[in-house]
């Protein structure tokens, strides 16, 4: 017995389909990476899987694809049409299937409805999506049923193509979910009307499909349980739904939590841990196939509770595959602790998706780079000294030294990790802690020499004889030139948020960049963080997991505790404040510090600081706002006070992370520069 079976007893045992067997409980869910539209995607898509299919999985969605070109998400992205797609395709499936015969590989189809990016896109009803540029084209009664054909059409040339079934996408806002809400269809023909007719164009796609597939075929159907819009499906339409779509042939069914218009996160950091599974619970009560459940499961005992407390037959993990393809071979080894886990920052998968850009991960720069980043054994060994243990020097020195250079890393702290060490302290932050977790035991794995506590001086690094010396010393806060900053009031956001100074009860912060926020977030916080209570995020957003009203959210107040300071955030752009910040995550913290009565000022003009507090000019009118407190987060610079003394003793030395660019630096960009630095060294 493996140990993953001993300690994940429920996570690795097989599940019997009838026609087929998976060999675990564990599904890499479906991404769109960018890859399928690239040039030699479909290798490249292909060594992408096969790592993740060695890596364990039982069976793999792939990213969605579309089955004629107005549901395409937009103009020239992948379809499934004809024999040269079908050729296309076979790429990646013969590639995993060789590389491990017993995972299972199935393709998502996706018809984007009106949430498709061009003009040409439909819908039940000419209704625009608030959060798209075109107003749909009504679909007339012949585009229905062209449209089902080519949903058909499309599983079957996913069977020649080489896989073992398809998902459905029938959620998130697409069109197959259009079809169910009275608020994007008000057809009055046989398609619209009461929800028997409005649910008809999903079951007819499960029916279509099936009747081209043959019953040996792995049909999976991703259900909205709930919209997280008050307009949603109450839950009696969703149990009634996931019947018929049972009936219609389906043989798993996977449940989704929102549509993307929602103003309710699921994904992000915040969002605790296997948030949403009980709803998943629920469902499969009413079913008898199997149900798989997904969202911010991103470790083994995680996937685990899930399972044993019978919320799902099969839990999904997609963005976790991207942080780590060897996830769940490591939970079978024993080897938790090695796992790389995503962290749900959403920064170079979700922000990188929603911004056209290829989809990466944060911690893992070789997500979807498998043709081009890889960390090879050195032909020859240097001494390397890594001054800095923040996440760039620690991904330039583990890598470094896996690839067989001698490292040494200093860090003048008394522990690893730089700035994360305070990111981890900003309320649905927590996941942060494991990375640092996770390159503690790289540095033990990989043999690099840790001096902590340990200042790197010029002098000594000379006097070791390094063949590289890498300066990874980050950063330091800028200090804004304005009059009376050294005035008692002034606190740097380095002492705020590690609690090194008491900041007062009326707050002005100077700048609202991602630090401004997160410092706003740490002031304006009471009780427990939603990441970490599942009460306290349904509280904070407003969902009502019991009793399930309709999209799981009508009628529900999001209730927000909060403390008794008063946080004016101000920034000098006349631009929205929070514009910088991450594409699918700032909305929430600008929701979330709304809620806590912070103020947010954009055009402000700082004059000078006194007793009086902090005098502005705000859109041309004199202000004084009297305050105890003010919070500088107005940016940083590199610091790198070692290197030009270095450089001038003609050392091999080389700047990465903040200390080479300071400006809108972000650990993504850390990591990745240091990761791929430390590959061809
Ligand atoms: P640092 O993390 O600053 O590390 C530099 C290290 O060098 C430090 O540990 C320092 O002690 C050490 N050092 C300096 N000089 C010497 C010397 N002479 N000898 C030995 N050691 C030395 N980024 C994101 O991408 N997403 C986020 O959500 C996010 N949230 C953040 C929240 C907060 C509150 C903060 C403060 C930062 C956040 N960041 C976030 C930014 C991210 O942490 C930084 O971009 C990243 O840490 C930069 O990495 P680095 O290795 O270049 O520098
Ligand atoms: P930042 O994003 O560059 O923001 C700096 C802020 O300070 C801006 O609001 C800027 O706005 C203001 N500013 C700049 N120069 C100033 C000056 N001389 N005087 C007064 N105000 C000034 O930097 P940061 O907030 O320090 O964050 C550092 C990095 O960490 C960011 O690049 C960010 O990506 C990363 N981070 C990310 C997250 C995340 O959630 N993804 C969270 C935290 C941090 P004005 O010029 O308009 O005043
Ligand atoms: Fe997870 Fe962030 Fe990586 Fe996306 S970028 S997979 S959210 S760690």
């Amino acid at each position: 017995m493996s140990h993953g079976q001993k300690h994940y007893p429920n996570l690795f045992s097989p599940l019997d389909l009838g026609f087929t067997q998976l060999k675990n409980r564990a599904l890499m869910g479906s991404m769109h990476t960018m890859l399928e539209e690239a040039h030699d995607g479909f290798n490249k898509l292909a060594a992408y899987f096969v790592e993740r299919a060695k890596g364990g999985v039982g069976m793999i969605m792939t990213g969605g694809i579309a089955p004629n070109t107005e549901g395409s998400p937009f103009s020239g992205s992948a379809m499934m049409r004809n024999s040269n797609d079908v050729e296309n395709h076979k790429i990646i499936t013969e590639a995993v299937h060789q590389a491990a015969p017993d995972c299972k590989i199935c393709m998502q189809i996706l018809h984007n409805g009106r949430y498709a990016y061009h003009p040409d896109g439909v819908a039940p009803s000419a209704i625009k999506a608030r959060i798209s540029p075109f107003a749909p084209r009504e679909m007339s009664t012949d585009d229905i049923e062209r449209t089902l054909n080519e949903f058909a059409q499309c599983a079957a040339l996913a069977k020649e193509a080489g896989y073992d079934g398809i998902e459905i996408i029938g959620s998130a806002g697409y069109l197959i979910s259009e079809f169910l809400l009275e608020m994007t269809n008000q057809r009055t023909d046989e398609w619209g009307g009461s929800y028997e007719n409005r649910m008809r164009f999903p079951v007819e796609i499960v029916k279509r499909i099936r009747a081209a597939v043959g019953s040996d075929f792995i049909v999976v159907y991703r259900i909205a349980t709930m919209e997280l819009l008050p307009e949603g499906s109450s839950w009696e339409e969703v149990v009634q739904l996931g019947k018929a779509i049972e009936q219609a042939g389906a043989t798993i069914i996977s449940t989704h939590f929102t549509w993307h218009e929602a103003r309710v996160p699921t994904l992000a950091t915040m969002v605790p841990r296997a948030a949403f599974t009980q709803v998943t619970g629920k469902l499969r009560k009413e079913l008898s196939i199997p149900l798989i459940t997904s969202n911010r499961i991103n470790m083994p005992d995680v996937a685990e509770q899930v399972l044993a407390d019978g919320d799902a037959d099969i839990v999904s993990m997609a963005r976790p595959m991207l942080a780590d393809p060897e996830l769940i071979l490591k939970a079978d080894q024993g080897r938790e602790d090695e796992i790389n886990t995503c962290i749900a920052c959403n920064q170079a998968c979700m922000d990188h998706a929603f911004s056209g850009q290829l989809v990466s991960c944060l911690v893992n720069p070789r997500a979807c780079h498998e043709t081009e980043l890889n960390y090879l054994p050195t032909e020859s060994a240097k001494r390397v000294a890594v001054v800095g243990a923040g996440p760039a020097g620690l991904a330039y020195a583990t890598i470094a030294a896996q690839r067989g250079h001698n490292v040494t890393l200093y860090e003048s702290s008394d522990r690893i990790g730089g700035q994360f060490n305070i990111a981890k302290r900003i309320p649905g932050k927590e996941e942060f802690t494991e990375t640092l977790r996770y390159y503690a035991k790289q540095l033990e794995l990989t043999g690099v020499t840790v001096k902590l506590k340990h200042k790197a001086t010029q002098e000594e690094l000379i006097s070791e004889s390094f063949d590289k010396i890498i300066l990874a010393t980050g950063i330091k806060p800028r200090t804004p030139d304005i009059d009376g900053i050294d005035h008692p009031k002034v606190i740097s956001y380095l002492d705020a948020l590690q609690d090194k100074k008491t900041v007062g009860k009326k707050v002005a912060i100077i700048g609202a960049g991602g630090i401004g926020f997160d410092a706003a977030e740490y002031l304006s916080h009471a009780g427990v963080s939603s990441g970490l209570s599942k009460e306290v995020f349904a509280k904070e957003w407003g969902i009502d997991f019991e009793n399930h009203p309709r999209g799981g959210v009508a009628g529900i107040e999001p209730t927000v505790e909060t403390n008794d300071r008063e946080i004016q955030l101000l920034q000098r752009k006349t631009t929205a404040v929070g514009k910088t910040l991450g594409r699918t995550t700032g909305w929430t913290h600008r929701i979330m510090l709304q809620r806590r009565n912070v103020k947010m000022i954009n055009g402000c003009d700082y004059r000078k600081i006194d007793d009086a507090g902090l005098h502005v000019t705000i859109n041309g009118e004199e202000r004084v706002l009297d305050v105890d407190s003010i919070v500088i987060c107005a940016g940083q610079q590199p610091f790198r006070e070692l290197y030009e003394g270095l450089q001038n003793q003609t050392c091999d030395v080389e700047l990465v992370g903040g200390a080479d660019v300071a400006s809108e630096l972000d650990a993504k960009r850390a990591i990745d520069q240091a990761s791929k630095l430390a590959a061809v060294l």
